[in-house]
């Protein structure tokens, strides 16, 4: 079947899938892989050069409708799924930490200029966006794949696994795609090579967000969606009526998605108090104030914020994860620290945690003689689900994999960067299996992770019969 069509193409199109010098460079510097994704975009723009399904004898224009775009999905997808895996894979091999995603991002924009689509890269330190405009006017829609691993240590059997290890807050660990964004990345690539096969009969525009630091940036540094929406990515490129971004999901086997309206993620809050007092030692503690005993009273009473200020019905986490303090059992140390997290789906519920959090310091730290300091940080808001988009998107997400395969996902206190996005334009999240039947995965973010290539296509597929459904007006 592949052969058959290549040998339809015109010469033109046979050229255009030849090395080009560019081609040849990237594959001494990154081997044999890159080689293969270059060539897989080239074929793919080739393809944009070959005779329209008019000319092939196939139905005219005018019975063109969703149906013909979505078997020319399936095919596209299925010509260029196995060199899309293997983009995968390498870039599961190579992962990289959060601002630090020099190689992927530069992959990325290779694939994407070798598509014809017009590239910006920088932005937010390592983000790359890509625009596809199709050959028919129509809506801008965005897409949105996030590239960077985490500092965790492989433990699978993939002969691709990841052996790299960088150094991360001053210490050397593993680092690997835990968190599936080498899948997403390699989707968010599948897609733009899948639109662009079909460009001449897109109708509208595609705006491919390739996001640095989802995970967060390292302590000191900003990045991610909030820095590339500050950098202006819905004004410098054309802004998107809507946006989509897919996640990996542990509990889903491939094949399967999930998604719900509305809150789908929890906004993230990060804080640290600083909790004073007076050292002493311990034997003799009417000499000092003591910040242990203050810290001990102020971590049981933050959990009375969730339990007794707010009502039964509004879901939030306060949690701390650090406490610190202390250098030898007969001392009261001078300070101790706490650092935690704040979950929560509502903005309103959002801040009156933050202010009962300084209440709560402040009472607590007036009654044993100390003082605090409290920073707080609002990091991603909610990830809502716009309900008509989602609403639309599940019917097309059904079209495509079958009503069975597309469950509804119960709200996570997980957060996403996603939400910065789809706080600026409606937007929808979805769930993607990951585990091949019959095999186990470990859960996201931990050493036994594993997602399967076979989510790579349905990936693909999903994605693009989504963006598609979206430009033609959801026919
Ligand atoms: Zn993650
Ligand atoms: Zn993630």
């Amino acid at each position: 079947m592949r052969r058959r069509r290549a040998d339809r193409r015109p010469p033109r199109a046979r050229a255009a899938a030849a090395p080009s010098p560019r081609t040849r460079r990237l594959t001494a510097r990154h081997g044999a892989l890159a080689a293969l994704l270059l060539l897989a975009a080239a074929a793919a723009r080739a393809q944009q050069g070959a005779p329209s399904l008019a000319q092939q004898g196939a139905p005219g224009p005018a019975q063109q409708g969703a149906s013909a775009l979505g078997e020319r999905i399936d095919a596209e997808v299925a010509r260029l799924a196995p060199g899309i895996v293997e983009i995968r894979h390498h870039i599961h091999q190579h992962p990289e930490l959060g601002n630090r995603e020099h190689e992927t991002a530069a992959l990325v924009a290779e694939h994407l200029r070798e598509l014809g689509l017009e590239v910006a890269t920088g932005i937010a330190h390592t983000g790359v966006v890509g625009v596809l405009e199709g050959g028919r006017p129509g809506p801008v829609v965005a897409v949105r794949a996030d590239m960077d691993a985490l500092p965790v240590t492989e433990e699978t059997d993939f002969p691709f696994r990841s052996t790299v290890r960088a150094e991360y807050l001053g210490q050397e660990v593993g680092v690997a795609h835990a968190c599936g964004h080498d899948v997403h990345t390699a989707v968010g690539l599948g897609v733009a090579s899948v639109l662009s096969a079909l460009r001449d009969q897109l109708p509208g525009t595609v705006v491919f967000l390739f996001q640095p630091a989802e995970e967060g940036p390292p302590p000191g540094e900003q990045g991610g969606a909030r820095l590339m929406l500050e950098e202006g990515v819905f004004e410098r490129f054309p802004r998107p009526e809507a946006i989509f971004a897919l996640h990996a999901f542990h509990d889903f086997e491939v094949g399967e998605v999930g998604l719900n309206p509305g809150a789908t993620m929890a906004s993230v809050d990060q804080f640290a108090a600083t909790i004073r007092g007076k050292q002493a030692h311990g034997a003799y503690p009417h000499l000092g104030i003591d910040p242990v005993v203050m810290a001990a009273q102020a971590v049981t009473a933050l959990q009375t914020i969730r339990s007794r200020t707010l009502p039964a019905t509004a879901p939030s986490v306060v949690t701390v994860g650090i406490i610190r303090g202390g250098e030898r059992f007969n001392i009261i140390p001078a300070e101790v620290r706490l650092e935690g997290t704040v979950r929560t789906y509502d903005e309103g519920i959002r801040r009156q945690i933050e202010t009962r959090m300084r209440e709560i310091l402040d009472g607590v730290t007036r009654a044993g003689g100390g003082s605090f300091e409290l920073e707080y940080r609002n990091n991603a808001p909610a990830t809502i689900n716009d309900p008509e988009l989602t609403a639309r998107a599940r019917s097309s997400l059904e079209r495509t994999l079958g009503a069975e395969n597309v469950a509804t996902t119960e709200p996570t206190m997980g957060g996403e960067d996603f939400a910065f996005f789809a706080d600026q334009v409606p937007g929808v999240y979805f769930r993607l299996g990951v585990v091949e039947p019959g095999t186990e995965s470990g859960a996201i973010h931990t050493p036994t992770f594993r997602a399967a290539d076979g989510s790579v296509a349905v990936g693909m597929r999903a994605m693009a019969n989504l963006v598609v459904d979206f430009l033609q007006g959801w026919h």
